[in-house]
């Protein structure tokens, strides 16, 4: 878009899934403005605005030797005896770019907004996470991981008994306990200072300990994976209670399920998955290829076999 020194106009990207913020054009917001407002922006071109000049009309654009096209106000000489678009003398000015003022969007402008706006999406069972020890991106980047799996899959909204914000071992970066409906901590050590976590996973990531296609933020999609194996297991009851009365989580029968399928063996989990995968049983299994099928652009056969097998179960979850 044609832009100029001290350019206010932003560009929003649109993101599959997620309605874009609500905005207006400069002239629609212009027009709702009382008349001081209105003549503290506009100057001397208040009267002329007044007497129905498009704003379109007011814009020049001019070639800058440095920055190209570039947007102006037209001077009021230029647009003597302008009154209406048509007017003599006026050409009108195409394309014509609200020169007008920043565009009030609902961009969340605090942590615990971000936390509001997710407990919105999310629906927690025990009411809006406190994420204030967290930074403003970093908790959009936690939030943004709920959403993208809500997204998915609607019925997970109501599914997830809280998110929380704890110092815990140094060990871990974050869990999923199975304690009344899976309360999914996220370690304060590691998500408080993320330019270390950042790095400590990329460099797990080379040596393939973390799934393919992901960073430190697909943690949150890891622990998510856990809560969607426990609604397959407890709500939609694809579980299997054993003879000694322990339930086999649904976790189990997919690993078996997507492993067959592309004919490979436990062994082959380490450089087809991911070393921790490889290390642990069928519950990292599945929060693993979770986190590769939900957030790798280029998902390996493992992480589309297991989405498949995954989307197929979660039909069922209204
Ligand atoms: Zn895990």
């Amino acid at each position: 878009m044609d832009s100029h020194p001290q350019c206010r106009c932003f560009i929003t990207p649109l993101i599959p899934g997620f309605t874009p913020p609500a905005s207006a054009s400069g002239e629609t917001w212009l027009a709702k403005q009382d008349e001081q407002t209105q003549r503290n922006i506009l100057g001397g071109h208040y009267d002329l605005y007044k007497s129905g000049t498009p704003l379109g009309d007011m814009v020049k654009i001019k070639q800058d030797k440095t920055w190209g096209p570039t947007v102006g106000v037209r001077p009021l000489k230029e647009m003597a005896g302008a009154g209406t678009s048509a007017a003599k003398g006026v050409v009108p000015v195409v394309p014509a770019v609200p020169v007008l003022p920043v565009i009030p969007v609902p961009i969340p402008a605090t942590v615990s907004d971000v936390a509001d706006q997710l407990h919105q999406v999310v629906n927690f069972n025990d009411g809006a996470p406190d994420l204030s020890k967290l930074s403003l991106r970093v908790a959009e980047e936690v939030a943004e991981k709920y959403k993208k799996v809500i997204a998915k899959y609607p019925g997970m909204a109501g599914k997830f008994e809280s998110l929380t914000v704890e110092k815990l071992s140094k060990n871990i970066y974050a869990d999923c306990l199975p304690i009344s409906g899976d309360n999914i901590r996220v370690n304060e050590l590691f998500f408080s200072d993320v330019n270390k976590f950042e790095s400590k996973y990329a460099k797990d990531l080379l040596i393939l300990y973390h799934p393919e296609g992901t960073d430190y933020k697909s943690v949150v999609t890891h622990e998510i994976g856990h809560r969607v194996d426990g609604v397959l297991t407890f709500v939609l009851q694809r579980g299997i209670i054993k003879n000694n009365g322990t339930i086999e989580h649904a976790s189990t029968e997919i690993r078996k399920l997507v492993l067959k399928k592309l004919k490979l063996t436990k062994n082959d989990i380490g450089s087809n998955l991911s070393g921790y995968a490889a290390a642990k049983g069928d519950r990292e299994f599945f929060a693993e290829a979770f986190a590769e099928y939900i957030d790798s652009d280029n998902p390996r056969p493992i992480a589309i076999e297991f989405g498949k097998i995954l989307d197929e179960f979660m039909k069922d979850l209204k």
